[in-house]
């Protein structure tokens, strides 16, 4: 059995940053809780949109310009 146990390094998804995939990091895979807020906040807003599908995202502002 090998000994070395060298710990996992994941993206942020937000900011890019190299994070420990450690127990200790509660964040995972955030590299801070800021980042993890701002993540869900873009998520719950018009950035999580479904492209090819016709119903009304809670904001319609943005699609003013996806007339082909
Ligand atoms: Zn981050």
């Amino acid at each position: 059995m090998e000994t070395t146990k060298k710990p996992i390094y994941a993206k942020c998804p937000t900011c890019g940053k190299s994070v420990a995939w450690i127990t200790e990091n509660k964040w995972r895979p955030f590299c801070t809780e800021r980042c993890k807020l701002i993540d869900l906040g873009e998520w719950l807003s018009e950035n999580h949109r479904i492209p090819g599908k016709e119903g009304r995202p809670f904001s319609v502002e943005e699609s003013e310009d996806f007339q082909a």
